[in-house]
């Protein structure tokens, strides 16, 4: 199995969707909507899975909306415990 593959294998409960955002997103890497978690598929493997992790946390966590583009502190710190904790856990994947 490759790493995506596995992530969606231990977080069944959410479905996961990999597309192409539109050209003004290129820059997004994914985001959450219920369980419905999109995954932008140019990026590498190695994203994806960060991507995907990090979008899980915001559910397990967050009330499950990636608040990115706002700048109270509560989101940015949101922000970055999601981020911790996908690039800490990534590792199991990518191993
Ligand atoms: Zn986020």
């Amino acid at each position: 199995m490759i790493p995506t593959e596995k992530i969606e294998a231990q977080y069944y409960k959410y479905r996961f969707h990999f597309v192409c955002f539109p050209e003004h997103l290129y820059f997004l890497h994914g985001y959450i909507n219920g369980n419905d978690i999109y995954i932008n598929k140019n990026d590498s493997i190695e994203m994806q899975s960060l991507t995907m992790l990090h979008e899980v946390v915001h559910a397990e966590v967050d009330a499950g909306c990636d608040l990115t583009d706002h700048r109270p502190v509560k989101t940015i710190r949101s922000e970055g415990f999601a981020n911790r904790i996908s690039r800490r856990d990534v590792k199991r994947y990518l191993a």
